[in-house]
């Protein structure tokens, strides 16, 4: 039978033809596409039945308009999207994000990845991203209502907790979930509490959602340091952002026995000698939603802010960036290993660029992309939608233990798969061949879809 060759430059050309100016998508896909060569050569069938080309065009992409009203009585208009990427698995899953840069090729480029890392985690979870270039900075809690309201006007009638499940991501939190779970219930007449998840725990949501995709993370750094012989106790930790990532990898990087030294956000750096204090971060960017610089001035002596700073000076044993994309570059990542930098994980979404990954891998630095060091949040997502569809709640400790077990094996199977197609602790991979595997087997099954 005729086997037509597996030609990823074509296919990588075709993509950047198709999605013209999608600069993160491209490397999304560029960086899945590079992994892939030693899985389609073992398996022809793969390229035969097209599934590169099926799994890169999203099934539905949706782009609305979001009109809303300022508390000065001004009409303000922004741009709404959800792209439903790929339900070979499950209901499309995967966060909003609400921030100025949203563009559609922000949105792709994470719904993109959202497909493997959700089926990294093994839960029956689709990919699939949406948000709004809205920014909820500077505005009041009734604008955020009246925009989030606007928003879910339009996007309720394209979700369905077994269809398209949302949650979070960058400028959503409990506040924005709970003012977009308030509309879909008032437009629907439905208590259909597994639709959006990243809910308050009084009202459906689970425990430990808050802090899983941190924790998970951290999780994830402690298996790539196990299986090296090492552990977390007294490692130097640099830490980038300031959100909930960054919270919660903190608090359990510092469980661990490790010493977080840093924090950031757009103005600049913390470095704190005596490491971060964490309950105060959350008060001040959580609770206050105030500016990483007040950090250093009610830390007292042992913090400075440097404005403009860079976390990845500061030299440390392990880099957890999590923050946004592309915040960590070849430059920062030469700085990393001349300062001795073991491993770096992301917590954020494509946080390290191709170059700075470059790098790392040739120094030996044991680097855990984001899809898989990061699934912890959405593993919980998905924990969640399981104790909505039996009402019931789990305690904090069960959730945990689900989480802790989850990213053992989602840490497993990586390195595994990365052994077995030849690239011994090269963790993407690994990441990228078994979240693909697993996809392209159940297309194949589904048929010509
Ligand atoms: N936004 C998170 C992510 O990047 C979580 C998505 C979810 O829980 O659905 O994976």
């Amino acid at each position: 039978m005729h086997t037509p060759h597996a030609d990823l430059e074509s296919l990588y050309a075709e993509i950047v033809r198709r999605n013209s100016g999608e600069a993160e998508f491209h490397q999304a896909a560029r960086e899945v596409l590079d992994s892939l060569g030693p899985v389609l050569a073992a398996r022809p069938e793969f390229t035969e039945a097209r599934l590169i080309e099926r799994i890169a065009e999203p099934e539905r992409q949706i782009m609305f308009r979001v009109p809303w009203v300022d508390d000065a009585g001004v009409i303000r208009v922004n741009r709404g999207f959800r792209v439903e990427f790929n339900s070979a698995l499950g209901p499309y899953k995967g966060g909003l994000r609400f921030h100025p840069s949203v563009n559609l090729g922000i949105v792709k480029f994470l719904g993109f990845e959202q497909i493997f890392k959700n089926a990294l985690t093994g839960l029956g979870i689709g990919g699939g991203k949406g948000g709004s270039d809205f920014d909820p900075h500077g505005r009041s809690d009734a604008e955020v209502m009246r925009f989030c309201q606007s928003f879910m006007t339009e996007l309720h009638r394209h979700l369905g907790e077994h269809t398209d499940v949302p949650a979070g991501d960058i400028g959503v939190g409990s506040r924005e979930i709970g003012y977009l779970f308030g509309q879909y219930r008032r437009i629907t007449n439905r208590w259909e509490a597994g639709v959006l998840t990243g809910k308050g725990t009084g009202w459906g949501g689970s425990a430990a959602r808050t802090e899983a995709t941190g924790y998970g993370n951290v999780l994830f750094t402690a298996e790539m340091l196990r299986v090296r012989g090492e552990d977390l106790e007294g490692r130097q930790v640099v830490v980038s952002g300031s959100g909930n990532v960054a919270i919660y990898s903190i608090e359990k990087a510092q469980a661990l026995g490790a010493h977080v030294v840093t924090a950031s956000d757009s103005s600049g750096c913390v470095v704190d000698e005596k490491g971060i204090d964490a309950q105060l971060l959350k008060q001040i960017k959580e609770i206050e939603r105030g500016r990483i610089s007040e950090y250093a001035e009610r830390r007292g002596g042992s913090a400075r802010f440097v404005p403009g700073g860079s976390v990845w000076d500061v030299p440390a044993d392990i880099a957890l960036p999590s923050a946004t994309q592309n915040e960590l570059d070849a430059e920062a990542a030469k700085t990393l290993v001349r300062n001795g930098v073991k491993v770096v994980s992301e917590g954020a979404n494509m946080p390290t660029t191709p170059g700075a990954v470059r790098i790392l891998h040739e120094a030996g630095v044991a680097f855990g992309p984001g899809k898989a060091a990061n699934a912890g949040g959405v593993a919980t997502s998905a924990l969640e939608m399981q104790q909505n569809s039996a009402r019931h709640s789990w305690p904090f400790a069960k959730v945990e233990d689900e989480l802790a077990s989850i990213m053992r094996d989602i840490h497993t199977v990586c390195y595994e798969t990365a052994e077995r197609y030849g690239a011994p602790g090269d963790y993407v991979t690994g990441a990228n061949i078994a979240g693909f595997e697993r996809v392209a087997e159940a297309m194949l099954a589904q048929g010509v879809i």
